[in-house]
């Protein structure tokens, strides 16, 4: 916090959508007087001793600030780059993924409550990077858990259970398949659960998760799931779809020191220049921000406008059947304010 009374963060815009919906972000801050001064940072990727890294001055822009709030950054595919998304995570240990997916009212899907909180370790799992060819047409990948990786995040849902009085834990996994990774997670989560008395912890597999969650997602609402990498990343997208897709979902990920605030969805090429993205998950994840930085008031007062906004259904983006530009459906947020 400055001598100004502002909190500073940094800011990704991102590519292609990228710079549009920071754009509402911005305005919708400014008029509902948010404490927050944006510090815009580069993360053209480099290259450097055959690594994808960012420029120096962004890592100690995030470091100083603590906080980012990122939009989506275009991966080129097969350049020999690591994905800038996979070196930001690596760079600030962020260890844990959180998305919390909530039905949004106005925007019919087949469920109309659902409210699920998703937690993905963030590090290792099939994502670790290890993969190499045996012989010709012969490629092994390596799934990687520790135990020191699997507790962080374990004990990271049980804390952030507490947290938002959700207090039931369900550790989602295959243990009875990967027997030795899978089962260590899970002996973990059992292990770290004694130290959280008043959190009731359960596991399910991860394939009767699916088959339920889309069955009937409510029996969710009341928990908080945690997982090992490459099941969050799915699972969680599923989460989005339930609730009508990646245009919709938030998500922050925390680590010891930083955390960055992202949108899920990617930089739509397809879309970008033309004022047609919708900045909600953008704006959602700036509003998991505040809440993080525990500016609640501000949060809650900002979420109230998109919320009402989206039910009222007038000046919706066209990806939810509306025909708003993105600064009409921010100025429409703004005068709810
Ligand atoms: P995408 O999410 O960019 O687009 C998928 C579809 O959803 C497109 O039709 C797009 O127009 C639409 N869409 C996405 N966000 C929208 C929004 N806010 N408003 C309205 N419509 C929206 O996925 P993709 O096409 O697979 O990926 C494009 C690029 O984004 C790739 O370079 C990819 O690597 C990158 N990407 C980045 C992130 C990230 O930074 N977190 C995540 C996913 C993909």
């Amino acid at each position: 916090k400055g001598s100004d009374g502002l909190f500073t963060v940094s800011l990704i815009e991102g590519d292609g959508i990228g710079p549009e919906i920071s754009q509402s972000v911005k305005d919708i801050f400014t008029a509902a007087k948010a404490p927050i001064k944006w510090e815009p940072v580069d993360v053209t990727p480099m290259l450097r001793n055959g690594k994808t890294t960012i420029a120096q001055e962004t890592i100690d822009s995030i470091e100083r600030n603590k906080v980012a709030l990122k939009g989506p950054l275009a991966t080129p595919i097969g350049k020999g780059h690591v994905s800038l998304n996979l070196t930001l995570r690596r760079t600030f240990n962020l260890f844990a993924n959180v998305r919390p997916c909530r039905s949004i009212a106005g925007y019919k899907t087949p469920y109309d409550n659902v409210d699920t909180v998703l937690i993905r370790e963030n590090t290792e799992g099939e994502y670790s990077g290890i993969e190499h060819v045996v012989v010709d047409g012969v490629v092994q990948s390596i799934k990687l858990i520790t135990r020191e990786a699997s507790e962080r995040v374990l004990r990271f849902a049980f804390q952030y259970a507490e947290n938002i009085g959700r207090l039931k834990v369900r550790a989602v996994h295959k243990a009875t398949i990967m027997k030795m990774s899978d089962g260590l997670f899970l002996g973990t989560a059992k292990r770290v659960s004694k130290d959280y008395p008043s959190v009731e912890f359960d596991a399910e597999l991860l394939d009767n998760t699916c088959l339920k969650i889309v069955t009937d997602p409510t029996p969710y609402n009341d928990k908080v799931l945690v997982m090992p990498n490459l099941y969050g990343d799915i699972l969680s997208d599923m989460c989005a779809g339930l609730i009508g897709g990646l245009g919709l979902t938030p998500s922050g990920n925390i680590g010891d020191e930083c955390s960055i605030f992202e949108a899920v969805h990617g930089s739509a090429p397809d879309i970008a220049g033309k004022a047609l993205a919708n900045p909600t998950a953008l704006l959602l994840s700036s509003i998991m921000m505040l809440r993080h930085m525990e500016l609640n008031d501000h949060a809650q007062r900002i979420e109230t406008a998109i919320f009402d906004t989206l039910a009222e259904g007038k000046t919706l983006t066209g990806d939810l059947g509306g025909k708003s530009k993105t600064h009409e459906y921010a100025d429409a947020i703004i005068r709810r304010l």
